[in-house]
């Protein structure tokens, strides 16, 4: 660790509390994404006290607060800070009992079952430690605060709304996430840590008629059942042993009872990839083994797939100190675009 590292975290015992306590308030009051309003408002006021010239509202609650010291680099560190529909079994004094009403006026629970309550308050702890020993560094540090990661559209919402006009260019760019490790362990690396995630919904369609008789019918549950057999050699069969990638179908519906062929099923998966290349062959794959599947099942038209906005989130990874690395090319709206993210796996 470096001088400069060392002498600001030095000041890490007379935040410790705060920052403690301030993950417990967040834990306890989780809010899904583009929602997260008194989460943005905690983090706008703390970094307002220790000297932060802040914005608000960027790409709705999306905040930064640049601190500006002297000539030198720029260094933005983000933080995440929505939950997940998620209900809280974890019995622990702060634990969640927030809800909140979805679209169809069903009520949901919330919790911070994916730790962006601790990126918030570390990057909040962060943030006071470097105002606090200005006399240590040189160069603009920027805290930023991002809504909606978990749907993959937070970050696009904030650069939609103009964040490179708002924000001095940083030079370097650091993210956080936690992970399984024992407590008090750090872990970083140099290239991929943590893959793209890509979450799809398709419809399969068939025709229905009587369970008795199935010469009438198109068996979109038949359909279904061969796309997810079929899912499962994208992976091992597709790819070398050496990519990663992960392709999990986590929910399929079709039908209401035992002696009714419905016209219709739904599957939802969920992709993991480390680079844009494997993640553009899993996806054709997937596309492709969707409508063969159904055009050997005689379905009478073509599935359908959808999903929220159509950016995908990119791998998360590392550049090597002075290596310069290609941005993820945006990927234009096509039959798969990724929907609201599920937990647990990573992010
Ligand atoms: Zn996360």
């Amino acid at each position: 660790m470096t001088r400069p590292a060392r002498t600001v975290l030095a000041g890490f015992d007379t935040v410790r509390t705060d920052v403690e306590n301030l993950y417990r308030d967040l834990h306890r009051h989780p809010e899904l994404g583009l929602r997260e309003h008194r989460t943005a408002g905690k983090a706008a006021g703390a970094l307002r006290d220790c000297g932060y010239e802040v914005t608000e509202g960027i790409g709705g609650t999306g905040v930064i607060g640049v601190l500006t010291n002297g000539d030198g680099p720029v260094v933005m560190a983000r933080a995440d800070m929505d939950a997940l529909p998620v209900r809280e079994r974890t019995g622990l004094p702060y634990a969640s009992t927030a809800t909140v009403t979805d679209g169809d006026g069903a009520e949901q629970p919330v919790m911070h079952a994916c730790g962006h309550d601790v990126h918030v308050a570390c990057l909040i702890g962060c943030a006071r430690l470097m105002a606090g020993r200005r006399d240590a560094w040189r160069g603009t540090f920027v805290a930023l605060f991002q809504p909606s990661e978990e749907q993959g559209n937070g970050a696009e919402a904030m650069i939609d709304d103009g964040l490179t006009t708002k924000s001095p260019r940083p030079d370097v760019v650091l993210a956080q996430h936690v992970l399984p490790y024992p407590a008090g362990y750090v872990g970083t690396r140099t290239g991929s840590f943590l893959s793209a995630a890509d979450s799809l919904r398709v419809t399969v369609h068939g025709r229905g008629a009587h369970g008795s008789m199935p010469q009438a019918a198109v068996d979109p549950v038949v359909a279904a059942a061969m796309i997810v057999v079929r899912l499962q050699t994208v992976v091992s069969r597709e790819l070398a042993a050496t990519t990663p990638a992960v392709v999990t179908v986590g929910s399929i519906h079709s039908g209401s009872g035992p002696n009714v062929i419905p016209d219709r099923a739904v599957i939802e998966l969920n992709v993991r990839t480390y680079d844009d290349a494997t993640r553009t062959h899993v996806l054709d794959a997937i596309e492709r083994i969707v409508r063969a599947e159904c055009e050997a099942s005689r379905s009478p038209k073509p599935p359908r797939s959808s999903g929220s906005p159509p950016s995908r989130p990119p791998s998360t990874t590392r550049s090597r100190p002075g290596a310069s690395r290609r941005p993820s090319p945006r990927t234009s709206a096509t039959t798969r675009t990724p929907s609201n993210r599920r937990p647990p796996a990573r992010t």
